[in-house]
């Protein structure tokens, strides 16, 4: 927005950071990006039967620059990998990144060299959803805790406070190509 990184954390600030987090998490717009098995659950999800557009994020947008909602559906290979990071970085602030299903969020079964084993090696990742494929139930819920995430999501000084605190998480967590999965 802005005009919040003018502002002194207080009480105005919670109130601007309630009412723009009211909007962000109603507004989710994703951006068109399937890349294998996956995405035909994500496009099931904005079929009648499941009606993603109750949760307010039925407009998945062509272009990058109309969406901030990115669903990675499926694995990725490393001749996509510059190709989803140009999109990332051609997408609207604050974007959110979803890693739909095994493969995304960790290379799943395909553990060679041709697949990126987890797209948190390109983009920043918000949610992992587990599952091969997660089926629209799961995807829809996952969209649910992203939006809880992005209601709590603070504004101006409390923001970079959050920011300091999740990157010390992260550094702490364990890499995930250090992590022991079934295939492995
Ligand atoms: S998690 Fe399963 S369904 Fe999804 S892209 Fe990988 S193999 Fe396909």
């Amino acid at each position: 927005m802005g005009l919040e990184e003018k502002l002194p954390s207080g009480v105005l600030l919670t109130t601007v950071e309630g009412l723009a987090g009211y909007a962000r998490r109603n507004s989710l717009w994703p951006a068109t990006f399937g890349l294998a098995c996956c995405a035909i659950e994500m496009m099931a999800s904005g079929a009648g039967r499941y009606d993603l557009a109750r949760f307010g994020m039925e407009v998945f947008r062509a272009s990058p620059r109309q969406a901030d909602l990115m669903i990675v559906a499926g694995r990725v290979s490393q001749k996509m990998a510059p190709i989803l990071r140009q999109i990332y970085d051609q997408m609207a602030a604050p974007k959110w990144v979803l890693a739909m299903g095994v493969c995304a969020s960790s290379g799943g079964m395909f553990n060679n060299y041709a697949i990126v084993q987890g797209v948190d090696h390109i983009v920043p990742v918000d949610i992992y959803l587990p599952g091969c494929p997660p089926r629209p139930e799961m995807l829809i819920d996952a969209l649910m805790k992203l939006q809880e995430q992005i209601k709590e999501t603070q504004l101006g000084a409390n923001r970079a406070a959050q920011i300091k605190e999740l990157e010390h998480d992260a550094l702490l967590a364990t890499p995930t190509i250090a992590m022991k999965g079934l295939m492995r």
